[in-house]
């Protein structure tokens, strides 16, 4: 009986993602990360970094990384109850071997080995200054689909050229997304995937590159205890491994010198920090109760599968929708400088910024984005377009026209819709805004020490 109730809500889950292709948590990391960054005297004065190839980083500092990334591993194993340990074989060790020193590191941390890490800088699209080769979406991405990255110029950046930090990290907090996470699980039909040792993928669709990323951008901390119960494997996800793994790479680089490698790893920390920060990224099904989704569930099991086929289309569906919304929302506000706009301002303007503990994303950060969901839903739900957020027939990846999201809400629901939504929208971000500085502030000063 349980197992079968376990099976159900693999399905459920497993479903809740297939859908979801385009589904990255917020759009446009660094539309998100910039404005906090550049509001924080400790990156915006810091001194230009010299851009460092990957490889050059990693030869220069072999020795010292082996030791931090075998104390990086114990504290996962003694920190993460749910963590996969990464198997020995894989352990980073110190050859001065040129040729295989990045593929060392990326199996030694367990990110996809085809990872790019190109020299560059991300600007919105055609607002990338000079007359600088601009880098084909291919080199900076390893996804088979990298058609949405045309919203970004990506300018390429000579070994030695300077860089301010404040670019460094925005950029850097896009490239989780682009494919670093995809494939690591034994059922993602990849050969690293078969020797990482994270097991099979516990939710997302294996079978699909964003689906494959699902469970290291993903954090389900809040649910109710008998959802846990019944679906122990929601608890088998890695934000908080990666978010603490990018946060000692990041001070290790500062004190080795290489300040560009310290801003980088600082941006894909924040990617992770940002995810959580979205309540759709913390929460199973938003708007669903814990009784709502033990029924619709045990209907299910009862071979009534209807509601739960249309719950798990719904929620990808608006899923989507407030994704779609917010990119397009965020990229007017960036493109128009519009440092009135509640989303920009909530993302420059922190109020308190607590001290940074290894339990905050979990704690704090996921646990106040999760109490949003609902709300968020709620607002979706009545300003959005129905057949978009409330029509399970409807597959909104199928639909172009969603990207007229921003006037089909204006039209129906007039300029208070907007601002509601965009307040909605602010209110998640600036639990990034809040958490984010705490995240800088602790890796900067661990780097000072
Ligand atoms: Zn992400």
């Amino acid at each position: 009986m349980k197992k079968r109730v376990i099976i159900n809500i693999v399905a459920l889950h497993g479903a809740l993602f297939c859908c979801a292709q385009a589904v990255v948590a917020w759009e446009h990391h660094p539309l998100v990360t910039e404005p906090v960054v550049a509001t924080m005297p400790e990156v915006a004065e810091a001194p230009l970094a010299e851009a460092v190839p990957l490889e050059a980083f990693l030869l220069a500092v072999e020795e010292d990384l082996a030791e931090l990334l075998a104390r990086e591993e114990a504290w996962a194993r003694s920190n993460l109850s749910w963590y996969a340990p990464r198997p020995d074989a894989l352990a980073f060790e110190a050859t001065g071997n040129a040729e295989d020193v990045r593929d060392r590191f990326f199996r030694a941390i367990r990110i996809n080995p085809n990872t790019k890490t190109p020299l560059y800088l991300a600007a919105l699209a055609d607002e990338a200054e000079g007359a600088k080769r601009l880098l084909d979406p291919g080199e900076v991405s390893n996804l088979e689909d990298t058609s949405w990255l045309s919203a970004f110029d990506f300018t390429e950046l000579s070994p030695g050229e300077l860089a301010s930090p404040v670019d460094i990290v925005a950029t850097a907090s896009n490239e989780p997304d682009y494919g670093m996470d995809v494939g690591l699980f034994t059922d993602n039909g990849t050969d690293f995937g078969q020797v990482f040792g994270f097991g099979v993928q516990a939710f997302g669709n294996p079978a699909l590159d964003y689906g494959s990323q699902a469970p290291f951008h993903m954090g389900f901390y809040h649910e109710a205890r008998i959802v846990f119960l019944f679906a122990p494997f929601l608890k088998e996800s890695y934000p908080e491994h990666r978010i603490h793994l990018f946060k000692s790479l990041s001070e290790f680089a500062f004190r080795q010198g290489c300040d560009y490698w310290g801003w980088r790893f600082m941006g894909w920390g924040l990617h992770t920090m940002a995810d959580l920060s979205m309540p759709y990224h913390t929460t199973v099904l938003p708007g669903y109760s814990t009784l709502r989704m033990l029924w619709i569930n045990l209907l299910d099991m009862l071979g009534f599968s209807r509601l739960k086929d249309n719950a798990v289309q719904l929620v990808s569906n608006r899923h989507m929708a407030i994704e779609t919304y917010q990119g397009i929302m965020l990229a007017r506000a960036s493109r128009n400088d519009e440092e009135a706009d509640p989303t920009i301002a909530a993302l420059r303007q922190p109020r308190q910024i607590p001290p940074y503990t290894d339990s905050a994303p979990r704690k704090a950060l996921a646990r106040s984005s999760n109490a949003m969901a609902a709300r968020l839903d709620k607002a979706i739900k009545r300003y959005m377009p129905a057949q978009f957020v409330s029509d399970p027939s409807v597959e909104l990846a199928d639909r172009p026209e969603r990207s007229q999201i921003v006037e089909m809400i204006e039209a129906a629901h007039g300029a208070r819709a907007i601002a509601t939504l965009n307040c909605l929208q602010a209110e998640a971000l600036s639990l990034f805004a809040v958490h984010g500085r705490s995240y800088v502030l602790a890796i900067l000063g661990n780097a000072a020490r």
